[in-house]
């Protein structure tokens, strides 16, 4: 690679390299010049402009969260630095169905409600993906992004939140949207099938756009229709889906939800009999059993779109309340995991984690709170809706740890954190979201499940959250620790790994960590070969990249092989590793920036 004596811009010493493949650590040296590794081994030159002595520690791939929530936090908080400051270095961005692009003229309002909560982010500049795209390159990354493109997004585009099928027409807008979000460099294509508009889509519409994100070589991240009561059938859906499409499929963290508990085997099984018959399945899913939305969020799909008057009068009016008391537990077009709670009147596992009118009432499960009223809980729950101007969020405690352990044990799931870059404010605020796997994901996975109880070797948790989602994305020079690779790196002090946003159920008040704090213990973060966290003190860099799909190189070029009769559906879901020219961005109408 070099002529004349090897010089790098960085070395790390003697550190323990685990080189995200799966093997066992062993200690070598990692030298990098510009934004790559271009040595690991033993290296004898001490000539670099800056040396890492790494003795004693580990050395890893940067880890690669597949899931993630980012899509308009990483444009308030570019830095990311809640996520490099746990050794994140790539956020996939767009899943759950929810992608800030493609926006349409018509539905522009609707669409910028979605991302409401980070409407400081600005006005929405953008139309098309490509454009969402360049808008976050223009503003500078700490982290790479490499983005899905939400069905739930497309379908707002072209038909708003109509609770019906596409016209003809409309699936053909539809795809055409894939078909630009593909080839401006999007992964693939998510679905969120619990919430609106996904939930009013039926499997065959989403197979005639997954068919589009296949054509590209993409994938089809799915966060399935029901995760509770329906979740097998639901992930029986999901890998018809991707099998019709014939498109790679990632189950998003399909950990069963209360009302599903127990199941984790029997979708296990599903997986692993579409694998066997060469369809490329694999999963996702994060370590917390708990998730802390506005208690508004848990009520009937039809009900997010309306304003917060529209909805405290609604609650006012005691008749329509027991229509939505009667429609959550029918519970027809199954909400959320945390709905779960709802629906099986579990309101001892809801716990008030914030009530700005009234704070007394914090630290309280709904159950509490309704016994020392002397009503029932369903009351108390619609009262404090109302009583907080729908600003009360509740702790939904609706998940199973030993199952957790049991979903993350296996070998096709890899670890995502489900969480997003969250701004600076909001970790340190007394009102900040409830967010340990944004902060805490992946050093507590460390702690907790390698240090402290053996859930996973070191080696495998390592490749979970490097290797495996990078061989997923088709990154070919990322996710390893090898010469050539991207230097996105992790250098980190296992005894020392701390989680610091994470709380445990059953919980005391206050809580330990929350307001959230970083993670300890890691100690040196690089992106693209440049610090981001240099002995434990990020450096607010920007040398993140806007990630591009590579698209289906080889494949379109290579003749057939003979004596077969096409390309077999495992083969399709991997990707080439080559890169090959973008081709030219489709104009999309008259649209432009700002
Ligand atoms: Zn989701």
């Amino acid at each position: 690679m070099f002529s004349g004596p090897m010089s790098f811009d960085i070395l790390i010493r003697n550190g323990q390299v685990l080189d995200g493949t799966g093997a066992a650590a062993r200690v070598a040296d990692v030298g990098i010049h510009g934004a790559a590794v271009t040595k690991v081994g033993w290296i004898r030159t001490s000539e670099a402009e800056r040396t890492i002595d790494a003795k004693g520690k580990y050395v890893a791939p940067g880890f690669i969260d597949i899931h993630t929530h980012s899509d308009v936090g990483i444009l308030v908080e570019p830095t990311a630095e809640c996520a490099v400051r746990q050794g994140v270095t790539t956020h996939v961005i767009g899943n759950c169905g929810d992608s800030p692009a493609p926006i349409s003229d018509e539905y522009r309002e609707l669409a910028a409600h979605r991302f409401e909560y980070y409407s400081k982010a600005g006005d929405w500049k953008w139309s098309t993906y490509a454009e969402y795209l360049r808008f976050i390159e223009r503003q500078g990354v700490g982290i790479n992004i490499a983005g899905l493109v939400g069905h739930g997004a497309i379908r707002l585009a072209v038909m708003g939140f109509e609770e019906r099928p596409p016209t003809g027409a409309e699936l053909d807008s539809m795809k055409g949207h894939v078909d630009e979000a593909m080839r401006s460099g999007a992964f693939g294509m998510s679905t969120g099938l619990v919430y609106p508009p996904g939930c009013f889509a039926a499997a065959g519409e989403i197979i005639e756009l997954a068919a589009g994100v296949a054509r590209h070589g993409g994938f089809y991240a799915s966060h399935i229709r029901g995760e509770r009561e329906t979740i097998v059938d639901a992930v029986k859906e999901c890998i018809a889906i991707g099998e019709g499409a014939g498109c790679a499929i990632q189950i998003s963290h399909n950990n069963p939800k209360y009302g599903g508990l127990g199941k984790a085997q029997e979708i296990q099984k599903l997986w692993e009999s579409a694998r066997a018959r060469g369809v490329d399945v694999l999963a996702d899913n994060d370590a917390h059993t708990d998730f802390g939305p506005p208690l508004s969020h848990a009520l009937p799909q039809w009900s997010q779109k309306l304003g917060a008057n529209d909805l405290l009068g609604l609650l006012q009016d005691s008749e329509k309340r027991q229509e939505l008391k009667a429609e959550i537990m029918a519970d027809r077009t199954p909400g959320a995991g945390y709905v779960g709670l709802l629906v099986h009147e579990r309101f001892d596992r809801i716990w008030l984690l914030r009530c700005p009118s009234d704070p007394s009432k914090e630290g309280l499960t709904i159950a509490t709170l309704a016994s020392r009223r002397g009503v029932d809980p369903w009351t108390v729950y619609f009262d404090l809706i109302v009583e907080e101007h729908d600003r009360a969020v509740g702790l939904f405690d609706y998940m199973d740890l030993e199952e957790i352990k049991s979903t993350l044990r296996h070998p096709l799931v890899m670890i995502c954190s489900d969480g997003w870059v969250a701004p600076k404010e909001e970790r340190t605020s007394p009102t900040a979201p409830y967010q340990p796997c944004t902060f805490g994901e992946f050093p507590g996975i460390l702690q907790r499940f390698v240090v402290e109880e053996p859930v996973l070797t070191l080696e495998n948790a390592i490749h979970k959250m490097t290797g495996m989602p990078a061989a997923r994305l088709g990154l070919g020079d990322r996710g390893l620790v090898r010469a050539g690779f991207a230097a996105d790196l992790v250098v980190f002090d296992l005894p020392r790994v701390r989680d610091r946003a994470t709380n445990l159920w059953p919980h005391t008040y206050p809580f330990q960590n929350y307001p959230h704090d970083f993670p300890e213990g890691i100690d040196w973060v690089l992106v693209n070969g440049q610090l981001a966290v240099e002995d434990g003190r990020p450096t607010e860099s920007l040398t993140g990249r806007v990630l591009r799909h590579p698209g289906k190189s080889g494949e379109s070029i290579r003749p057939r092989p003979s004596g077969r009769t096409g390309i077999s559906r495992q083969g399709r879901g991997r990707r080439s590793k080559s890169r090959r020219p973008r081709s030219p961005e489709p104009v999309l109408g008259t649209r432009s920036m700002g």
